[in-house]
């Protein structure tokens, strides 16, 4: 796929009718709030359970941040959620591009690997654990550049936006 089949949308990623949607996860991976407590919400508790049968690496952590487990979706109308643990804003000096980056290269990985064609992602980040949204976009857009290129067989990479400014910021960084 080329540069072109990253589409930048504003709404609500729990209504994305995509092979695969993101979820801005924490390492329990036991819920949350923001589009984590949402997908939470819609895709039923069954996906709970299936959340609690990801094995935990070490004590409380069952997906490191940079990393990406995947669950079924459940009652989403999607099929499979990817779920990534992106970085708490500490300033920048404490590897937050890089972790940010290997959440979206991950993510592009794993769908690379399941044969997902259409994919969806949230802000990561972007929220509670505070990435300035212009600093968030550009990192998302620049790795998912590298990450794809035309003979990545992926069909169309979503950036679901909650809010007019990340939806602003997204489509600066697409340079849109
Ligand atoms: P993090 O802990 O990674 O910061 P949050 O869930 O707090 O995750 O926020 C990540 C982004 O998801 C924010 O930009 C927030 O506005 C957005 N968000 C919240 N709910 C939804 C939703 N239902 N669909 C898409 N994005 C959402």
């Amino acid at each position: 796929m080329s540069n072109r089949a990253i589409i930048v949308e504003q709404g609500d990623i729990t209504r994305m009718a995509v092979d695969a949607i993101v979820n801005a996860a924490n390492q329990q991976m036991l819920g949350g709030g923001g589009v984590d407590g949402a997908i939470h919400r819609a895709a039923g508790p069954e996906l709970l359970a299936a959340c609690r049968a990801v094995p935990e690496v070490r004590p409380g952590v069952r997906c490191p941040v940079g990393s990406v487990r995947w669950t079924p979706a459940f009652r989403l109308p999607s099929r499979h959620v990817f779920h990534t643990v992106g970085p708490v804003w500490r300033g920048g000096g404490y590897g937050e591009p890089e972790l940010l980056a290997s959440c979206y290269r991950r993510c592009v990985e794993l769908a690379v690997y399941m044969g997902v064609r259409t994919l969806a992602f949230p802000a990561i980040s972007c929220g509670v654990y505070g990435y300035p949204l212009d600093q968030a976009a550009e990192v998302s857009v620049a790795t998912l550049r590298n990450s794809l290129n035309d003979e990545t067989p992926l069909d169309a990479v979503y950036l679901v936006a909650f809010g007019q400014d990340m939806y602003q910021a997204w489509l600066t960084a697409l340079g849109d």
